[in-house]
C-alpha cells in the first residue's frame, strides 16, 4: 500500500513509536541515566510537552533543535535590527508593585519600592532605554528618577544595552554577577554594534554572589545565579502584590540555548532548572515571569489585565505547581538538547 510505502510516514511511524516506549520508561526511570540515543531525545521532548501542557506551550520553542555554533555577524546583525523594529507594546502594570516597560521581543520590569524602584534589564540600547523604559515608566506614573539599582540578569546586551545611559543620568548602581562582568569586561559572547556598549564597572556597581539579597526600602529581592544561558545570569525572586494579596515571583534571567554546541554549559542549565525547582516547591513561588514575553506570555496577560474587572483573578498568578512544570519544561527541553548534541 502507498501508505506503507512511505518511508517518510515509516520514520515518523517509527519515532514515534520510539517516543511513547522511551515516554513509557521515562515515566519510571529518568532516562538522563540513560546513554543518549533518539530515544532519550525524543522521552525528554514528551516529557516536556507533557509538563507543558496548553497553558506554558511557549516554552517548547526551546525544545526545538538549536544551533551548534552562532550565526554570521551579517546575520546576526541583521535578525536583532529586525526585532528591535518591532513595535513595543504599551507598558503595563503587572502587580502592585511589578512594571513591564519593555519592547517587543525583550522585556524590562520596574519594581516598585518605598525608597526607589529596581529595573531588572535595561532593553537594547540607550534609544529603548530613553522610550521605552523612560518613556513606559511615566506613562505608568512612576518617576524613572527614582531608578536606583539596574539589575542586569545577563550578559548579552539586549539586557545591558541601556544600561549605561540609565546608570549614568540617574546614579543607578548597576548589578550584575561576577561571570557576567568578567565576561562584558574580556570577551562578549555576542557582539553587535546594534546593542549599546556594556556598563563600565564603576564604584558604586555591584558584583553579585547566588543567593545575595538586595535590599531597597521595603523590598528584599534575592539574587540566584542559574547558570548556562550564560555562565552568571541571575534570577531574582522577589514577592509582589495583587490587590493587596501577597505572591512570590521569580524571574527566570536566561532561556535560549543560542550558546552553540556547549554539553557541560547544558548541564549546568538543567541543573539550575532542578535547584530553582526546589527553590521554587520551598518558597512557595506562585509567579513566573522571563525577560522574553515570547516565553512567558507577558503581553496577553497585561492586555488581559488591562480588560478585566478590578478583583479578578491576576493572569500572571499560575501556582507554584506550573511554576515547577515550567522549570521541567525548560530543563527536559535541555536535557534533549544536551542529547542532541552529544550524539552530533
Ligand atoms: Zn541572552
Amino acid at each position: 500500500m502507498a501508505f506503507r510505502k512511505n518511508p517518510r510516514t515509516l520514520l515518523l511511524k517509527t519515532t514515534a513509536l520510539a517516543a511513547v516506549a522511551a515516554f513509557i520508561q521515562g515515566c519510571a526511570q529518568t532516562p538522563a541515566q540513560q546513554p543518549p540515543s533518539e530515544a532519550t531525545i525524543a522521552a525528554h521532548v514528551a516529557a516536556a510537552t507533557r509538563d507543558a501542557g496548553t497553558d506554558l506551550a511557549p516554552l517548547l520553542a526551546l525544545c526545538k533543535p538549536a544551533p551548534a555554533a552562532q550565526p554570521p555577524q551579517a546575520e546576526l546583525d541583521k535578525g536583532l535590527r529586525a526585532l528591535i523594529d518591532k513595535p513595543a507594546p504599551p507598558p503595563g502594570k503587572a502587580f502592585d508593585n511589578l512594571y513591564f516597560v519593555g519592547a517587543d521581543w525583550v522585556s524590562a520590569w520596574a519594581i516598585k519600592t518605598s525608597d526607589g524602584i529596581i529595573l531588572i534589564d535595561a532593553l537594547n540600547n540607550q534609544m529603548e532605554a530613553a522610550a521605552l523604559i523612560e518613556g513606559g515608566m511615566r506613562r505608568l506614573g512612576l518617576d524613572p528618577a527614582q531608578i536606583k539599582y539596574v539589575v542586569v540578569t545577563h550578559g548579552h546586551g539586549d539586557h545591558y544595552g541601556g544600561a549605561p545611559y540609565l546608570a549614568q543620568k540617574y546614579r543607578a548602581r548597576v548589578v550584575m554577577s561576577e561571570a557576567d562582568w568578567t565576561m562584558t569586561e574580556t570577551k562578549l559572547e555576542f557582539a553587535t554594534p546594534v546593542w549599546g556598549a556594556p556598563p563600565k564597572r564603576g564604584a558604586g556597581d555591584m558584583s553579585v554572589k547566588d543567593g545575595d539579597r538586595l535590599t531597597l526600602g521595603d523590598t528584599t529581592v534575592t539574587l540566584y545565579i542559574t547558570p548556562g544561558h550564560t555562565m552568571g545570569t541571575i534570577s531574582p525572586v522577589f514577592d509582589v502584590t495583587a490587590d493587596g494579596q501577597k505572591h512570590r515571583a521569580m524571574l527566570w534571567g536566561g532561556t535560549a540555548f543560542n550558546f552553540g554546541k556547549n554539553v557541560p554549559r547544558l548541564g549546568s542549565y538543567i541543573d539550575a532548572t532542578r535547584r530553582m525547582g526546589t527553590v521554587a516547591e520551598a518558597q512557595k513561588i506562585d509567579v513566573l515571569v522571563s525577560n522574553h514575553s515570547g516565553y512567558d506570555g507577558s503581553q496577553g496577560k497585561l492586555a488581559a489585565l488591562r480588560q478585566q474587572p478590578a478583583g479578578a483573578a491576576n493572569p500572571f498568578v499560575i501556582g507554584t505547581p506550573a511554576v515547577s512544570r515550567a522549570l521541567n519544561v525548560m530543563g527536559e527541553c535541555a536535557q534533549a538538547q544536551r542529547d542532541r548534541f552529544v550524539l552530533q
